[in-house]
């Protein structure tokens, strides 16, 4: 591990973490997908997993980490 990994803040509990680690989920209209590829167009908001992923919903965390409004942030869930 000697090359500089970039890091990402989970939008759920807020902990720094490598990129790499964490779930990315892109903003789809406006609802949640899970960005399996890491390579939908616009804003990402990263999760460390399932657990954040719904503290982020809870708190509305998504709407504005995608700075859209975000009418289904619930579905995505299910495919993490
Ligand atoms: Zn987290």
């Amino acid at each position: 591990m000697s090359a500089h990994q970039p890091e990402r803040r989970c939008v759920g509990c807020g902990r720094r973490a490598p990129q790499a680690l964490l779930q990315r989920l892109a903003a789809d209209g406006d609802q949640v997908v899970v960005d399996r590829a890491r390579r939908a167009p616009g804003r990402g908001a990263y999760v460390c997993g399932a657990d954040c992923a719904r503290t982020a919903v809870e708190r509305r965390a998504l709407p504005r980490a995608f700075r859209r409004p975000i009418s289904n942030d619930q579905d995505f869930l299910h495919s993490l």
